[in-house]
């Protein structure tokens, strides 16, 4: 599965070099990651046992600004995957065209499974085998699965005291307390809001249309509140305990508040349905906003929406995606649709860097004006070169990135 998403990242890179007639050079740049470890993460366990544990980071492309990218604490993390995810990152925020090349990190642990105590003393190992890798002008994390802004606010601190620098733009997503922006918690789910509406209007489906969420984490659970406050149904979500079903349209603030009171939407007294029987439910629009590799071939021809808005990294594998072509089913790519967050993990760089604060009103303008240019330039290259969403989206960035490297070679 992680192997499936750093070859999908290879081949689509593929694609794009030959779509755009690059030269075998750059293809060879673009496979690379530009700088990549793998470090030893020790750390204390309640029971005064020392720990040891892998962690990554991995600069994919600083070739358009410092490789930005998130933080993954999850089991099955694998150097592979977080290459990928990296690779991911470099096209994401090129597609945006915002000034960052990508990176990703992660350490394999199941948070999970951790305390308070243990979560900080790993954080903080994870970033003192790190922090000569990462930096304001080189290569700044965030959070990403499994992590939130607490782990963030930790590697601000243990990376001021290691290196002597405090500087709050060495990591985004921070608490607003330690210099985090307003409105990043919800900006993956805001950002994809705004082209999942847009691509529904464009494809000419109702405003109150059918939508499924599978994963109920930061974007997930932010994405239902919103769309049901849109007017769309949301008529089935899911999250790692199991999934709800309700034709009609769930309530989803009384799903949040079972959540809530209880760790999971499955504590809601709804229609029980499994992960792959959610993804087929009658619907208009999926939204994946769990792990990578969720729909396969299989879960491809059983799903029955017009649209997917990807709000997970890498969540369709390449032959579920041929399956989706097939059958006219449009994807809206995870390098567009998940990009809310990176988008105001920007804006927090870029407030910590020039010392300012933006208001709440100010980040949500900015990054809906952000997301419907990335929107409108995917479809313009698509309609142009008569090409998928997907293919269209690493046509663009890779554009950009290859243009950069180009430049940075001295071979204009
Ligand atoms: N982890 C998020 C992503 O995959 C955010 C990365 C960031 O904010 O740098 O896009």
């Amino acid at each position: 599965m992680t192997t499936d998403l750093h070859q999908f990242a290879l081949a689509s890179i593929d694609v794009a070099v030959a779509e755009l007639g690059l030269d075998d050079w750059i293809r060879e740049v673009l496979h690379q990651p530009e700088r990549s470890i793998a470090v030893q993460v020790p750390y204390r366990g309640d029971d005064g046992e020392i720990r040891l544990v892998p962690g990554y980071r991995v600069a994919h492309s600083t070739a358009r600004g410092p490789a930005k990218g998130g933080t993954r604490f999850h089991p099955d993390v694998t150097p592979e995957e977080v290459a990928g995810l990296a690779t991911l990152m470099s096209i994401k925020t090129a597609v945006l065209d915002l000034p960052l090349g990508g990176g990703k990190g992660g350490v394999t642990v199941d948070p999970k499974q951790l305390s308070e105590t243990e979560l900080e003393s790993l954080t903080r190992s994870y970033t003192r085998g790190i922090a000569a890798n990462i930096g304001a002008d080189l290569d700044v994390p965030a959070p990403d699965v499994g992590t939130g802004e607490r782990h963030m606010d930790w590697i601000a601190e243990e990376y001021a005291a290691v290196t002597g620098r405090p500087n709050p733009a060495v990591v985004t997503g921070k608490s607003i307390a330690a210099g985090g922006s307003l409105g990043r918690d919800s900006a993956t789910a805001a950002g994809c809001r705004t082209v999942l509406l847009s691509s529904a209007a464009r494809l000419g489906l109702p405003a109150d249309a059918r939508v499924v969420i599978q994963g109920f984490g930061n974007a997930g659970s932010h994405l239902a509140r919103m769309l049901a406050a849109d007017g769309l149904r949301v008529v089935g979500l899911s999250d790692s305990r199991g999934g709800l079903h309700d034709p009609n349209g769930l309530d989803v603030a009384a799903v949040c508040a079972a959540k809530d009171e209880h760790g999971s939407v499955t504590a809601y007294p709804a229609e029980r349905v499994s992960d792959r029987d959610l993804l087929g439910l009658d619907c208009e629009i999926v939204v994946p906003a769990a792990l990578e590799a969720a729909i396969d071939e299989t879960i491809a021809e059983e799903i029955r929406a017009r649209l997917i808005v990807e709000a997970a990294n890498g969540p369709c594998t390449v032959s579920a995606d041929e399956v989706l072509a097939d059958r006219g089913v449009v994807v809206v790519p995870d390098v567009l649709a998940s990009a809310g967050g990176v988008t105001v993990s920007c804006f927090e760089w870029q407030q910590n860097l020039y010392g300012e604060r933006w208001s709440a009103d100010t980040v949500a303008t900015r990054l809906e004006q952000r997301m419907a240019e990335a929107a409108e330039a995917l479809w313009a290259v698509a309609d142009e070169r008569g090409l998928p969403l997907r293919t269209a989206a690493t046509v663009l960035g890779l554009g950009r990135i290859a243009d950069a490297v180009i430049e940075r070679a001295g071979q204009r």
